[in-house]
């Protein structure tokens, strides 16, 4: 996972990249063919480093964006479910999701919404409904 360090590493390496283009545009056109091609191929190598370390920090960013978006979500759920019998209910119709129930342990600890399935009655010994995903009983 990229930190700090690699976004300090891509921008050493454009910075040299930088440093690399003024010196390549300050030498004179008698420049000994061996040392030029030095540096062009040093100016790519820098570049290329600069584009690595910018392709994990966009990897990196769009995780935490997918993660910021399901944390908002649940927060944004919190707010419009209620307590019901134990169990999680929309206090109104949400699109794409069920009234309910759902399972408060997946909710509160995982910060998931699983909908709860509802037992046959031979198998209610510990409740009317079970979460697919804990196995929780309510
Ligand atoms: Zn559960």
């Amino acid at each position: 996972m990229p930190d700090i360090s690699t976004i300090t590493a891509g921008l050493n390496a454009i910075k040299h990249a930088i440093d690399l283009t003024k010196y390549l545009r300050n030498i004179s056109k008698a420049i000994d063919r061996a040392e030029l091609e030095l540096k062009i191929a040093e100016l790519a190598e820098a570049l290329l480093e600069a584009r690595r370390k910018l392709l994990d920090v966009q990897e990196e960013t769009l995780k935490l964006r997918g993660v910021i978006n399901d944390m908002t979500q649940i927060q944004d759920f919190r707010k419009k479910v209620r307590i019901r019998n134990g169990v999680y209910y929309f206090k109104e119709r949400v699109e794409g999701r069920g009234v309910g129930p759902y399972c408060p342990r997946c909710f509160d600890v995982d910060k998931t919404l699983v909908l709860l399935s509802e037992l046959a009655p031979p198998s209610r010994a510990k409740g009317t409904h079970q979460c697919p995903n804990c196995k929780s009983a309510y």
